[in-house]
Order: C-alpha cells, then structure tokens, then sequence
C-alpha cells in the first residue's frame, strides 16, 4: 500500500526532536509521499528548506487565517512563490472558530492569495472552519461564470454532505483527517458518501491524531489508520482506496509518485 499525507507540517517545531525518525516511520507505513503546508513566511521557508532535503516531500506557500493580520500578504508571498517554486498555494482560507484576525481581514488576504494562486496557476489548499458559506461565496466570486478560478481542495473537511457536493459542482476536492475517526456524524456522513477520485487523505499532522493515538501528537505514519478506518467504513478495498487517493494527489499536485 503506497499513500500520500497531502497536508502535514513536519517542519513544525514539535518535531525538530525526532524529525528524522518520524519520517523513517512515515516510509515503513507505505506513507511514500508528504505535502509540508506552509502557514505564514517563516513556516514556509522551513517547509522549503526541509524539502529541498528529500525528494519525495513537497512545500506549498501558505497564509492561515491564524496570521492574516500579521503578514504583509502581497509581495513576499510573489517573491517566495516565484523563488521556490510551490506545489500549491495554502493553507488559506477563512477560520471563525479561534482566529485572532478580524474576519473582513481574512475575506481580504484569502482573496489576494487565491489571486496569487491564479497569476502562477497554482492549486489552493483551503482551510475552512465555521465559515462555509463565506468561504463558498468568495471561491465563487473570483472566478468568472461562477466556477472556482483555481483548482483546489478544502482540506481537514469538517462540514457536510450538502457542502460536499456544491464543493464538488465547482471542480472542488475534500481532504479528510483523522477526525474521520472520531465519528463525528456529519463528516462521517460526507466521507462515507465522497466519490472515489474527488478526495485525498491527510493527517494535518502534528495535529489531529485518529482516535487510537487522539491527544498524541500526530504523525505522517498514522495515516494508514485513517485509510484503514475510511476502507471499512466506506464498504471498499484498502488498495483501491490507498491507489485512488494517491493518484487523486498525483493529478492534483503534480507530482510523481
Ligand atoms: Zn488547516
Ligand atoms: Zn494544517
């Protein structure tokens, strides 16, 4: 089984102990290819430096909506992007759970961001939380005839199946974490119901550990448990399923596996 975590931030400090030995673990457990998501410029710097060592991980170039208020969103984000040659642009999006940044200030660099996305025809990575139908409307808005003006994928999905599907009309993906797991009834309901080739996995690690590990920190490896527990669930074969995401990624990115 070959699978790819397409959402982790292994250049988080919370592995500069052992970052070596989570990465030996990730391989052993089939997990042969991570996306490291950037949130800010100095985390995207280390996604990219840390990739830059292995060639089977790739950086993305990210503003959350955690630190919308605190970058200059435009300029640095052009220059890192043409330098460093991203595989995607995010995580952006839009957070009213616990984001400190105003949200008329998150609505304003999504926008910009998704604008970056656009001029170097890059996919977005999207982070949504409590804001389905702001964020829905602003993927609309950019784009002309009301489809998404770049490809992109609403990552750690947490709404559900309603918002699945009008993700899924404008050419949107999912991704599912480890929550899958925790038997949340609405994304359950969604992951249970999303169409072979228009979702991938991920673990968001060095959060949201699937429910063996839940509290832990969260690692690349432990996405084999969600795959196993999304298999069961959804009535198919591990290996179908391990394939089809993984070339679902493929595409999406742009990388080989
Ligand atoms: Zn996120
Ligand atoms: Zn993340």
């Amino acid at each position: 089984m070959k699978l790819v975590d397409t959402h982790c931030h292994l250049h988080f400090d919370a592995f500069d102990a052992d970052r070596e030995e989570v990465i030996q673990r990730s391989l052993d457990a089939g997990v042969t290819h991570l996306i490291n998501v950037g949130t800010d410029h100095g985390t995207n710097e280390k996604a990219y430096s840390l990739c830059s060592k292995h060639s089977f991980m790739r950086h993305t170039a990210g503003l959350h909506p955690h630190s919308a208020h605190l970058e200059n969103a435009d300029d640095e984000m052009d220059r890192f992007i043409a330098r460093t040659k991203p595989v995607a642009v995010g995580e952006i999006g839009l957070d009213y759970f616990k984001s400190e940044a105003d949200s008329e200030i998150q609505k304003k660099v999504f926008r910009q961001m998704l604008e970056l996305a656009q001029k170097f025809d890059l996919p977005v990575i999207v982070h949504s939380r409590n804001a389905f139908d702001d964020t829905y409307e602003i993927l609309n808005s950019v784009g002309a005839h009301g489809r998404a003006p770049v490809r992109g994928v609403m990552h750690c999905f947490s709404y559900d199946e309603e918002a699945m599907k009008k993700l899924l009309d404008i050419g949107f993906l999912v991704s599912f974490t480890g929550i899958v797991t925790y038997k949340n009834a609405s994304v359950l309901a969604a992951a249970k119901k999303a169409p072979l080739g228009h979702f991938m996995l991920e673990t968001d690690a060095p959060y949201l550990a699937p429910q063996g590990f839940r509290g832990k920190r969260n690692e690349p490896a432990y996405l084999a448990e969600s795959a196993r527990f999304l298999a069961q669930t959804r009535g198919e074969d591990l290996e179908k399923l391990a394939q089809v995401t993984s070339e679902t990624a493929s595409r999406f990115f742009k990388i080989a596996l």
